[in-house]
């Protein structure tokens, strides 16, 4: 006696799944599923890790705008400023280099 099979079952191509995720632009693992059937063809292997789509997916970790971690000693903790170009001074300069120190705040431009 033979086995009923039903005539979609029997003209499904084997693909694998992993090149119909890459070929369909990184669609999800279901939504793959459900266009390969349509398209004829059953997924042969199993779905795998994608960096691309972990990459694609990552966030980034949220950074506080503002620090209060103040210097605990005088020229401990240096904040530098490079500015410009402005005019060409008379020895050839065009930046400003500001130097604040993080404890008392006194500011230095070169
Ligand atoms: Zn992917």
């Amino acid at each position: 006696m033979a086995q009923r099979t039903s005539p979609k079952a029997k003209t499904l191509k084997p693909l694998d799944i992993n090149d119909f995720h890459r070929l369909f632009g990184h669609l999800n693992e279901r939504t793959l599923r459900v266009t390969m059937s349509h398209h004829g063809y059953k997924p042969t292997r199993t779905f795998e890790f994608c960096e691309s789509c972990a990459i694609a997916k990552a966030k980034a970790k949220p950074i506080a705008k503002t620090n209060y971690n103040f210097a605990t000693k005088p020229g401990k903790k240096l904040l530098l400023d490079l500015e410009g170009p402005f005019l060409t001074t008379r020895n050839g300069s065009e930046y400003h280099l500001g130097i604040i120190d993080n404890y008392s705040f006194k500011e230095k431009a070169f």
